[in-house]
């Protein structure tokens, strides 16, 4: 499969490797955004975050947390972005799942909030039912 994530994780594109665990891979962001940007992937090719297995969604956040806990001593950052983007819309350019974890400073130049809008009745209970039906 041509996909650049699968390809790290074969070997055959190199990476600054962080840490590993059986299901997933963490290595450091080669366009970071702060000092010390990591991603983690599962090391199964899936596109979408919400279409991959639980359990090895969990185990990304296991391997992250860790790392974060690690960097946050090492790189001694003030906080943490833990961040998924899921589908072109959301910012995904690279079709396999990955959990960025980007450390925050206080001076530094991103932005948070996004713009924010107005919580409305029905989108909660559509969401709420579906919900039901999902789980
Ligand atoms: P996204 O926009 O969420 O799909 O993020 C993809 C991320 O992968 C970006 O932050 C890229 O800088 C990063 N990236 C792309 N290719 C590589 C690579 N070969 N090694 C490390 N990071 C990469
Ligand atoms: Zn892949």
């Amino acid at each position: 499969m041509d996909c650049i994530f699968c390809k790290i994780i074969n070997g055959e594109i190199p990476c600054h490797k962080l840490a590993e665990n059986d299901h997933a891979i963490a290595f450091l962001d080669i366009m970071p955004i702060t000092k010390g940007h990591f991603l983690v992937i599962p090391k199964k090719h899936f596109e979408f975050a919400e279409e991959a297995p639980e359990d090895l969604m969990a185990n990304l956040m296991i391997l992250a947390t860790g790392i974060a806990s690690a960097t946050k001593k090492a790189l001694k950052c003030d906080g943490i972005n833990f961040i998924i983007n899921s589908g072109k819309i959301a910012g995904q350019v690279v079709p396999h799942v990955h959990l960025h974890v980007v450390p925050r400073y206080n001076d530094d130049a991103i932005c948070w909030p996004w713009p924010q809008g107005e919580l409305d009745n029905e989108t909660a209970s559509v969401l709420i039912n579906s919900i039901v039906n999902e789980l």
